[in-house]
């Protein structure tokens, strides 16, 4: 699969391969740091060509105030906060469960409605592994879009059904981490 990475590559890889795509469907997993600040650089881009952009915010709360909810606002994106925060600080599971099922809604109508050619759902994929969330109408709702949404989905163990409606899915994975010593997050680096 990977190219040899230590020759110069003399032909474009991509000569015999002129389709494309009406949208893309990325998905950024893996337990390293990145996942969701990749996504972030998308959106970057995404308003850089003009581009209508949503961002769908679960699990993190409207409180962190992270950010790239600030900046993100400021270039116009519609941002949602749909998270209660760590299920470690919870105080009621069941309430944090509704709120994830009001998010996803949220997040479908987004997809249903047309209006934005990117919309990132960041840190989705808890929602289906905790088991808060039917999986099912998320994939199909990812695999009937528009066809000019594009779809960034964030966050570790990536379901197998998720990877295989997605274009492209990137793993990062963990080479060290600071967190690991016990370093916490940092403003302007992790949030
Ligand atoms: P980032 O938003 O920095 O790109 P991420 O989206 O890849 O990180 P998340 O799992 O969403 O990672 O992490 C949320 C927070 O936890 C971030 O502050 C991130 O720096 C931190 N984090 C990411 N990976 C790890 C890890 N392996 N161990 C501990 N903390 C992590
Ligand atoms: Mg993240």
């Amino acid at each position: 699969m990977s190219e040899n990475s230590t020759e110069p590559l003399m032909e474009n890889p991509a000569a015999e391969k002129s389709g494309r795509a009406e949208s893309i469907v990325l998905v950024n997993t893996g337990d390293g740091k990145g996942k969701s600040s990749a996504a972030f650089g998308v959106m970057i881009r995404g308003i850089a060509r003009g581009w209508d952009v949503a961002v769908v915010q679960f699990v993190k709360s409207g409180n962190w105030n992270v950010g790239e909810e600030k900046i993100g606002r400021q270039l116009g994106v519609d941002w949602f906060n749909e998270g209660e925060g760590f299920t470690w600080n919870s105080e009621d599971l069941e309430h944090d469960k509704a709120v994830a099922r009001k998010g996803w809604a949220q997040a479908q109508s987004l997809i249903e409605a047309n209006e934005h050619q990117l919309i990132v759902l960041d840190e989705l994929t808890y929602l289906i592994n905790w088991g808060w969330i039917d999986p099912e109408p998320v994939y199909e709702a990812i695999r009937n879009r528009p066809p000019k949404v594009n779809i960034v989905v964030t966050g570790r163990d990536a379901p197998q059904e998720l990877i295989d409606v997605a274009d492209t899915v990137s793993e990062v994975r963990k080479v060290k981490h600071a967190f690991d010593e016990g370093i916490l997050a940092k403003k302007g680096i992790d949030y």
